[in-house]
Formats: structure tokens, sequence, C-alpha cells
């Protein structure tokens, strides 16, 4: 028997145990030993009869009497007395009529369940039952409890642990051995026997701790030999020429900020070096990240590179397209569109313009990375909005360059440090703390749907005064269509009543492009006082006479998505308002609490990461690679300990070869961290 041997192999598993396993994904012997208990329940102590309390209690007791009767279909109950020196008590089972059969015997048992009022009177609870012995299973001991996956049961799956326990007592340490040693570690055989079979309560914190580290240190470890990788690859030498950089610098109409200026130098340096820059840029929303890749693309062209910027939507990659047009048309520098709605002979055209080399700098969505594009010398990648795209679509991207072009990701999601280490290890980051000059706090206000009118005649106040404002419908439920149809219902109830005397546009994905495209430009020239729209303006539109954001059904959104909505209002030097109406009338969560609070992304970011967990902000579809069983986001101290062992490991040269197991498994997380 070893780990990978079916689970049907084990004893006690038959063909029809086995498929609930199966049902739980769980298939060999090496599954079960690491499905690791969701928590632990304390019934080590016996306890004597006349001493019992409310609560958790194992006893050790002999059954004097025991009936079962029919209290009506479906629901038979077993009551029993059970006895030790010091008294007696009462257990009570549901629908368990074989605890009679068990119990009859008059032997001694352990008896562990919950020990509560019911039904008039103190009893025992669907105790488990074992026959006393050296090792009992279900009782007697700090039981760990599973998590049910498709009705999988917690008794079944400690049953077939206590099976395997002779195995797990024989695993092989899979870290090296001077890392256990240095960091103080149980060793894996221990760690795995602490957490399915703790003798205390502290043995699981150290068995944890331990599985915990080796997870971090595994994903981290990838992610330094990913960024070892990336060192040997070649990338494209792109000087560093002052006087272009500062010319493009005094066309702009403002002044950069501190931090802009210093992430544009960090790019330009990764520009000069052998190897190809792999960089993260975060900026809270509104920080102005794009004018920072504006000025690498002037960079790049000049010394005769082409760039191309990819974005999660057309709406925001035509909306990149104009404000690089503007900002680098004055130097003579080429930009191309290239949407899914550019077709036919324009298409053929701009093909051959970019194969060329006479575009520089391409923007696009997911159609930029189509086979047919080519490119003529592409040195330089820029990512919006990077989590909305997948380690492969990047991949394709970059196969387009003969060289390794330099690479840029943008976020405006500020992810937690501890969440940056882990996720984006391989990354160098740069971060937009600091908002433009002159940028006033956007005011934040939960709203009671009783209280429409109200807030109506504000925002009716601010399109007096010139401004602009987004009306904002959320998902009903998960059903697109049904998003449609509210943000249509929206529309026209706002059209026809409240804001008759006002121009009114509609927004949503399910739109042709062209007529998306229209819509936008209007709002973006003005020519709209309102825009009602779908989350497809969450992410980076840009429009800077626009200080409403009015959010209906706010409490449907998450933290992080309502951050990012918000940021389409405060970008200019008018006042802006965020206003949230909630669904119902009742108090607004502690979610939109924290955004009423706080207009710092990073703050948020760390809020929503405590309130919901990293796999539901940052899940499985965004990062295949944060899969994280046991170790959590929050520990920043056992990431920062991974971390330099991680680092030391790489240092010293020791060969991962070496261990075996080690090194599959960080295969497994390089493969899918990767950027390259
Ligand atoms: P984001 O980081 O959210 O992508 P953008 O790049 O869209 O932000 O920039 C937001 C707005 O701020 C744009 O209108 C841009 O022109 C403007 N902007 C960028 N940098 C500055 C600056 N240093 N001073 C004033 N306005 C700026
Ligand atoms: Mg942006």
């Amino acid at each position: 028997m070893n780990l990978v041997s079916p689970l049907e192999k084990v004893k006690g598993i038959g063909a029809k145990t086995g498929e609930q396993f199966a049902l739980a994904n769980l298939h060999t012997v090496g599954d079960l030993i690491n499905f690791l208990p969701r928590a632990h329940e304390d019934f080590s102590h016996i306890t004597a009869i006349a001493d019992i309390a409310p609560g958790k209690a194992t006893i050790k007791a002999k059954c004097e009497k025991i009936v079962t009767r029919p209290v009506r279909r479906g629901l038979r109950i077993t009551t029993a007395t059970l006895a030790d020196d010091s008294g007696k008590l009462q257990a009570v089972w549901f629908n368990q009529p074989y605890r009679e059969t068990q119990l009859k015997s008059g032997d001694e048992f352990y008896f562990s369940g919950e020990f509560e009022f019911n039904y008039n009177r103190y009893q025992l609870t669907n105790p488990s039952a074992e026959q006393v012995s050296d090792m009992p299973v279900q009782t007697d001991r700090v039981l760990p409890v599973y998590r049910s996956i498709k009705g999988l049961k917690t008794p079944l799956v400690r049953k077939i642990l206590a099976e395997l326990r002779p195995l797990i007592t024989m695993l092989p340490e899979t870290l090296p051995a001077d890392i256990i040693k240095d960091e103080k570690l149980l060793s894996r055989s221990n760690a795995l026997l602490a957490m399915h079979f703790p003798k205390t309560i502290e043995d699981i914190e150290k068995g944890r701790e331990r599985l915990a580290f080796e997870e971090l240190f595994e994903l981290l470890l990838a992610s330094q030999l990913n960024r070892q990788e990336n060192a040997r690859l070649e990338g494209w030498h792109i000087p560093f020429n002052q006087p272009v950089v500062k010319a493009f610098v005094k066309q702009l109409p403002f002044e950069l900020t501190g931090a802009q200026r210093l992430a544009a130098w960090d790019i330009l340096q990764d520009f000069e070096k052998q190897t190809p820059m792999n960089r993260l840029l975060q900026g809270d929303v509104g920080s102005g990240k794009t004018v920072v890749a504006g000025l690498a693309a002037r960079q790049a062209a000049h010394e005769g590179f082409q760039t191309a910027l990819m974005a999660p939507t057309e709406i925001l990659a035509s909306q990149h397209a104009e404000t690089l047009q503007n900002l680098l048309s004055p130097f003579g520098v080429r930009v191309g569109l290239l949407t899914g709605s550019v077709k036919g002979a324009a298409r053929q055209t701009l093909y051959r313009a970019i194969a060329e080399g006479e575009v520089e700098v391409v923007v696009g969505t997911h159609a930029l990375i189509q086979e047919a594009v080519q490119f003529h010398k592409l040195g330089f990648v820029v990512i919006d909005e990077q989590h909305r795209f997948g380690v492969k679509q990047r991949q394709e991207l970059l196969k387009k360059s003969h060289h390794m072009p330099h690479l840029l990701a943008m976020t405006a999601t500020p992810i937690p440090r501890s969440l940056a280490l882990t996720v984006y290890g391989e990354l160098d980051i740069s971060i937009l703390n600091e908002l433009p000059k002159g940028r006033k706090p956007i005011m934040t206000k939960t709203w009671s749907p009783n209280s429409r009118a109200q807030l109506y005649s504000l925002v009716d106040e601010e399109v007096t005064k010139g401004r602009q404002a987004y009306v904002i419908c959320s998902l009903i439920d998960d059903n697109p269509d049904n998003e449609i149809k509210s943000v249509q219902a929206e529309y026209i109830k706002l059209q026809n009543s409240i804001f008759k005397h006002r121009r009114i546009g509609l927004l949503h994905g399910k739109l042709k492009s062209d007529e998306k495209e229209r819509v936008m430009q209007q709002f973006t020239s003005g020519l709209l006082d309102i825009l009602v729209s779908t989350t497809v303006v969450e992410v980076g539109v840009d429009v800077p006479n626009a200080t409403v954001m009015l959010i209906e059904d706010a409490d449907r959104f998450g933290l992080s998505q309502l951050h990012q909505l918000r940021g389409r209002v405060g970008r200019s030097v008018h006042q802006s308002y965020c206003y949230l109406i909630t669904s119902t009338s009742a108090k607004p969560t502690q979610r939109l609490r924290e955004v009423e609070k706080s207009n710092d992304g990073f703050y948020l970011a760390e809020v929503d990461l405590k309130l919901r967990g990293p796999g539901e902000i940052y899940g499985h579809a965004q990062h295949g690679a944060l899969n994280l069983q046991i170790a959590s986001l929050g520990d920043t101290k056992l990431i920062a300990r991974a971390q330099r062992t991680a680092r030391a490991f790489v240092e010293s040269g020791d060969s991962l070869l070496k261990y075996k197991e080690l090194a599959s498994r960080v295969q497994h997380y390089q493969r899918l961290t990767t950027l390259n």
C-alpha cells in the first residue's frame, strides 16, 4: 500500500464506499491522507456522569436500557439509559436503530456527544459510541471534523484514516532536513498525524504550521524559480534617452506625481537591462497609470520598438487608443486600434501596418492575440487590468516577439502585500500610492431606497452645474439577461419621469460594439448628462467631468467592485459623490460601511481579504495558482518566513531534484504562475 494506491485497496472500503469517496474527488490513499480536517472538537476528557455539564462531553458508561420507537413516518427515536459509577443519564439518537444491537451487549463504551437541554430534559444527543479500547476513532479524543463533500460523512473518513494510520506514521519527509531544523517544524508524518490524530489541541497548531509553511514555501519557491528563469531570457535593450522623455513630460497638460515619476523611472531602467521586464504597476483607481505606460511607449517607439496594449473591454481599448493618440501624436508616433469591430479591408490594412511597423503602438482587446496579428518588432507589452487576463493569453501575446518583450501589467485592484508576495513573487512591483494634485476625496454615502427622491434632486443639482452622473444597476441574479432587463427598466423609468429634462444614455454589454462606442463617445464629450449602465464601466473608464456615481442595490456588489465603480468619479478638481442605494431599507452591511468610511483601495482590499477570504476575491478563475489548502494569506509572519527560506534555498544552489515530491509540486505551481 502506498500513496497512489486506489482507496478501494484499503480495508473497509468496498465498491460503494469507494464511489462515495470518488464523488468527493478522493481517489487514492494519498488524496485521503492530504484531506485535512476543517475543524476539531475536543472530546478527549472523560467526565463522570455526576459531573457532566452542558456542552461537548465524553463519558465511559454501560447501557442499562435501550428502546426504539417510531415517532412518525421517517423518524425513529432510540433512547438509552447510560450509567457509570457516579450516576445515570439519558442518551438519544435519531434514526439510528442499530444502536440497540450495538449497545445491548452490556460492555463498557465511550460515548462522545453534545450534552444539551432538549425535549424538557438534559440528554446526550446523537453521541458516537465505541467499545472501550486503546485506539478510539469516533470518541474519547480530539476529534477531527471533515468537510462533508457530496454527503461524505466524517465518521467514515475517520474510520478509513484510522486504517491508514500506520502508513502515515511511515511517510517520508518532503522538505530539506535543514529547513525542518532551522524553522523548528514537525516532520511531514508527524504533522499529518497531528491533524488527523491530535493528542492535544496544541498538536493541531504545530501540524498546521508545518503544512502551511510547506504550502507557502512551494508557492514562493516556484516564483523564485520563475524569476530565475526569466533572468536567463534575453530581452530587448531599449536605451534611456533623456531628451525624448523630457520632451514627453513637458507637453503633458499636468505635472506628473512623484509616484508616477518613480514608476516611470523603474520601467525605463528595466528597459535598459538585458533581461525582460516583468513588472506590475499597481495604482489605485484614478492614480494615472495610463500616462506612465504612454511615457514608456514613447521611449520604446523612439528606439524603433512597437508597443502592444491589451485592455479587457472594447470601451476601454478605444479610450486608451484615444488617450495615447493624444499623448503620442505630437511626436509622430502612430497609434492603431484593433478590436473585434474593425472588420474586412480595414482590418487587413491594419494587420499590414502592424506587420510592417508603420503603427508603433497597437491598442486592442483579446483580438490582439489572434494568430493573424504579426508584429514588426514588438518590444513592450502593456496589459491593463491584468487580472482579467489568464496566463494562457499572456503567453500567446508574448510569443509574438522574437525576443521576450518587456512586460508591464497594470492593475487598479490593490493587492494586499501578503497576497502580492505570494501571487506575484516573480514580478517587480511599482506602486502609485499618490493621487494627482488637487483631487478632492470622493464623498460616499449609503442611502435607503425610501429616500430616492431626495437623492435624485442632489443628482439633478450636479447636472445643473454642468457635471455628469453614472447610474449603475446591479445583477439581480446571475442571469445576464435579467441584468440587461433591469438596466433597461431603470433607463426608461429615469428618462420618462424623474430626469425627463435631461439627456440620458444606456450602456450594457449586449449592445453592438459600435453602439457601445457611440454612447460612450457621447458621454465622454458631454452630450449626455446621465449614463445608466451595468458594470461594463467598472474598469478603467475615464470621464473627468463625471462627478456622481449612483449605485443601485449596492449591497449586491463586492467591496473591491464598489471601490472600482466609485473610481469612475473623482477624476478632476470638482467635488465628486458616490451614492450607494441599498436593496432594502435594512441596515447597511459592513462592506458598505467600510466603503463609506475609506477611499483607500489598499485598506479596502485588506478588509475584503478579511471579510471574504482570498479564494473568493482572487479565486480560482483568476489565479489558478492561488488554491491554498491550508495556509492563510492573512498569516504574514509565516509568509515572510517561507519567503526568506525560499530565497535562501535558491541562493544555496541546493538542487531541487534531490527532493522529488517537492520538485514535482513546485513545478506544478511554476506552470500555473509563470508569465512567460
Ligand atoms: P488609472 O490609474 O485609474 O488608470 P488614468 O490613467 O485613467 O487612471 O488617469 C486618470 C485621470 O487622471 C486621467 O484623466 C488622466 O489624464 C489624469 N491624470 C493622470 N496623471 C495626472 C497628474 N499627474 N495630474 C493630473 N491629472 C492626471
Ligand atoms: Mg486605467
